[in-house]
Parts: structure tokens; sequence; C-alpha cells
């Protein structure tokens, strides 16, 4: 790939200015002088192209500045499970400021952190059940793997500082969690990174090199990709392995059953600890509250974030078991480690008041109501030449595009960014649609509507998405 560094995830890249009287017009101006956005090209913005700007959510939907209405069909960044507009987590919010706005749960705790500790402890697989607060995702696994190396030390397995994760993952941006992280292209503008990744492949059953006729078998082979890294790089020198239970980059790459139970008694063979990135997959998104429900497996170390608050707030955490927490226990030791924001007692209301949601208002029973409705609405969609695959779980989905549905030839380079960005991403933006077109690994479509969305709003995703795709078919890519 050279020093050139391409981003090829893409929500939007901007919509075409129809007039400059536009509210949006005059954001995007000021948002190109002042503003930096998060992994962005940002000079695919322009006079004539702006950057969206979304202003009010309401449900399942967004507006932005020109008050035209999109479905969140990301939720937001995989965050708004219960969609927009719930004054309710706002209440708890304000209720929180008037009581205590702010204290670090650095030597001090707070009710709300602790309460929300309980509350976790409740909903998570096996025996995890003590809870270290950061404020997102990638801090979570950034925790984890540096809680991983000081486990290890404290019990005298002074050389387990290596991570094996699996390849495209994606863990986050600072640097550990970064060489956590396998995309290339978000990792070579700031090598050399933290010492000791090591990859193994990716669970994609689509493209497999090996027991392509049968699931099962497939996993087992995947789950001893890892074993046979352990021992390639010596079991001890190896602090934990990362993999999502359904993984995201390269498009909702779901497992067999097969494969997280074998996965789980190599690690405990070896002595490595289990880390579930649930930072997009915990709290209804694949239809449980955590992955170890789903697969039954209970890993050492469950991150997550995201949903956690439904998106009102930030937070996020890392979760362990007293197993794992027990050599810190001591009068004489700490993980010293930490962040000022973390466990904010806003957030952890916030919290609170979204997981109280889900529960009363079913939600995680909705997704498992219609997932196979999702599911099967887009398998409807193989009707069209360029639908090769479609794989996920709940409402978390991936639909993979080919050229050729019999050979599964791909797009790639300029051809995939021609098809994703040229046409894909603008069409169905342009239908009101919001998800995201990804060819970090094969181009993808991925959609995580939020998980109050009803059978009616998997009709409309499902409408614009065979507008689009079969425009594309008939492009001459
Ligand atoms: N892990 C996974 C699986 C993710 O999807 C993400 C974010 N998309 C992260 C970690 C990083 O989370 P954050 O952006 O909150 O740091």
């Amino acid at each position: 790939m050279g020093d050139q560094v391409t981003l090829h995830e893409t929500i939007t890249d901007g919509i075409t200015v129809t007039d400059e009287r536009h509210a949006s017009h005059n954001y995007s101006e000021r948002a190109r002088r002042n503003l930096w956005l998060q992994m962005s090209r940002m000079g695919a913005y322009n006079e004539h192209n702006e950057i969206p700007i979304m202003v009010r959510g309401e449900g399942t939907r967004v507006y932005d500045a020109n008050g035209t209405e999109y479905f969140d069909g990301l939720s937001g960044l995989f965050t708004n499970a219960l969609g927009h507009g719930r004054t309710d987590i706002g209440e708890a919010a304000a209720k929180q400021i008037g009581e205590l706005a702010f204290f670090p749960l650095w030597t001090y705790a707070h009710p709300r952190a602790i309460e929300l500790a309980e509350r976790l402890a409740s909903l998570t697989p096996g025996d995890l059940n003590r809870v270290f607060f950061t404020t997102g995702g990638g801090e979570a696994n950034e925790s984890a793997w540096k809680l991983a190396r000081q486990y290890h030390k404290m019990r005298g397995d002074l050389d387990r500082y290596k991570v094996i994760s699996r390849d495209v993952a994606y863990h986050g941006t600072t640097l550990g969690a970064l060489t956590i992280t396998s995309l290339e292209a978000y990792r070579k503008p700031f090598e050399p990174l933290v010492p000791g990744a090591v990859k193994v492949p990716a669970v994609n059953f689509y493209r497999a090199e090996q027991h392509g006729d049968d699931f099962e078998a497939f996993g087992l082979w995947q789950a001893h990709q890892i074993e046979e890294a352990i021992l390639r790089e010596g079991p001890e020198t190896i602090a934990a392995v990362f993999l999502e239970p359904v993984q995201n980059a390269g498009g909702c790459f779901a497992p067999p059953q097969s494969y997280w139970k074998e996965v789980r008694e190599i690690c405990t063979r070896y002595g490595v600890l289990l880390v579930s990135d649930e930072v997009i997959c915990a709290f209804g998104r694949i239809g449980t509250w955590f992955g170890g429900q789903k697969y039954d497996y209970v890993p050492d170390i469950i991150t997550c974030a995201k949903g956690i608050t439904a998106g009102y707030a930030p937070l996020g955490a890392m979760i362990v078991s007293d197993r794992i927490a027990e050599p810190f226990l001591h009068d004489d030791v700490a993980f010293f480690h930490g962040f000022t924001w973390a466990g904010h007692p806003s957030s952890c209301a916030v919290a609170l008041k979204a997981l109280e949601i889900l529960e009363n208002e079913k939600v995680i029973e909705n997704v498992r109501a219609n997932q196979e409705y999702f599911h099967q609405s887009l398998e409807a969609l193989k009707d069209i030449p360029i639908v090769g695959d479609v794989r996920g779980a709940g409402y978390f989905w991936g639909i993979e595009l080919v050229k050729d549905q019999v050979t599964k030839e791909t797009w790639a380079g300029d051809d995939a960014e021609r098809l994703l960005r040229g046409y894909v991403s603008p069409e169905v933006f342009r239908r009101g649609l919001i998800c995201r077109s990804d060819d970090r690994g094969d181009p993808v479509v991925q959609l995580a509507p939020p998980l109050i969305s009803t059978r009616e709003d998997i009709d409309f995703i499902a409408g614009v998405l065979r507008e689009v795709f079969t425009g594309a078919s008939k492009l001459n890519i």
C-alpha cells in the first residue's frame, strides 16, 4: 500500500449543494473553517459538496439542517439503540447534575457508578462482576490489554505481553488499541506501533479457504488458527486474544456456534486471557445482552461502550471477574490506569436509564422477534446480480457486493471506490437511508438500525437497497 493512506469507510462524503441559502450551507462553510472531522477526508468537502449537518432526531429518524429526513440505519455509530428524543433519559441526566455534577472514580466512588456496576454484573454471562469504567470503546480495549499485561506480571508470568486479534478487525485508535486493530490504512501512518501484535484470519465463511461446505467445521478450523498462533509465538508470550462476538469491520462476520466454545477452551489451555470486544455487539445489537449469551461462552474480559447509554452520553466499560481482579485486590498494589471522565455520574445515570428502558420496553425481545425477518428481507435481494453474501445477527447485517455471484469476484481499488463512493453511498443517502459502505475488506454495505426499529422500517431499508443495488448492477464498473 506504500505510504499513501486511503480510507474506504464511508457513511457519506457529502451532499451536493442545491441552494446556497440553505441553512446547511452556512453550517458547512463554518465547519470547514474550524471543525476537524473524525476519520474523514476533509478535502472531499468544498463549497459545492457540503458536510451533512444533522440537527434533530425523533425515534428512528434524523433531520438535517435543511429539514430532510433520514432513517438512522447505523444508529449514529452503532450507538442510538433507543432512537432519538427520549426526554426521560435527559431527565435522568438532569437529576444527576442537580445532585452531583462530577466526582472522579480515583479513590472515590459515587452512587450511580456503583449502581451501574451492580446492574452490569447482573447482566453479564458467567462470573464477570467487576467494572472498570472508561469513556469509550478504544479506551476499554486499551485498558484490557494493559490489565492483561499487569495481571500476568503480578502472577509471575513476566513475558506475556503480546496480543492476538483478527485480520480487518477494528478495536480503536489509541496506540495500544490501534495495535490490536488490523486495518493497514489506519495503522500505517503511526508506525511503529506497540510491539507484540499477532494476527489471525477473520471468520469469513463466504470466502472460506477450508471447510467452505461446513460452517461448524469451519468454526473449529478458525479457532485452531488462534491455537496455532499461540504455539508459533510461544504460549508464555501471549497476554490476551481480542475478538468481537460478531466482527464489524469486513462486514458482520458472524461465527458458527462451534467457534467460541473452542476459542474459550484454547485460551484456558494456554493461560491466555480471552477479551470479548462488545463495543458494538453488547446491549441487544445481536439479540442478547452480551455475546456470551448468544454463543455460550464466558470471556475473561468484556469491553463495551456505545449502546450502554443508547448514545445519550459517552461511556465505556471493561468488565472482569474476581478471578482476574484478585491480584489487584491487595493493599499494596494498584492498576495504575484511569481516565478523569471515566464513569462520569451523568453518563452512569443515563446508562442506568437506558438499560432500564431496554428491559422494561422489551427492546431486545423486539430484535429477537424481527431478526429473521430482517435477515430474510436482505436475503431476498440476492436476485440482484451484485448481491453476493448476507451475513450478521440480530439488528447487525452486512451485504457483500460482488461482480459475479458464482465466482464471487470482487471489486478492488478504484473500482470499489467508484462502486461505493461513486454510486452506492450517495444514492442510498439521497433516498433518505443512512448506512455504511465499507471496503476495508471486500465491498460491503452495513446496517445497524436502532433496536426499536419495526418491520416497516426494515421494509424501508430493503426497498432503498433494492433500488440502489439494481442501479449499481447496471453500472459498467
Ligand atoms: N471496538 C469496536 C468493535 C468498535 O466498533 C469500536 C468503534 N467503532 C471501538 C472498539 C472503539 O470505540 P471508540 O470509538 O468508542 O473508542
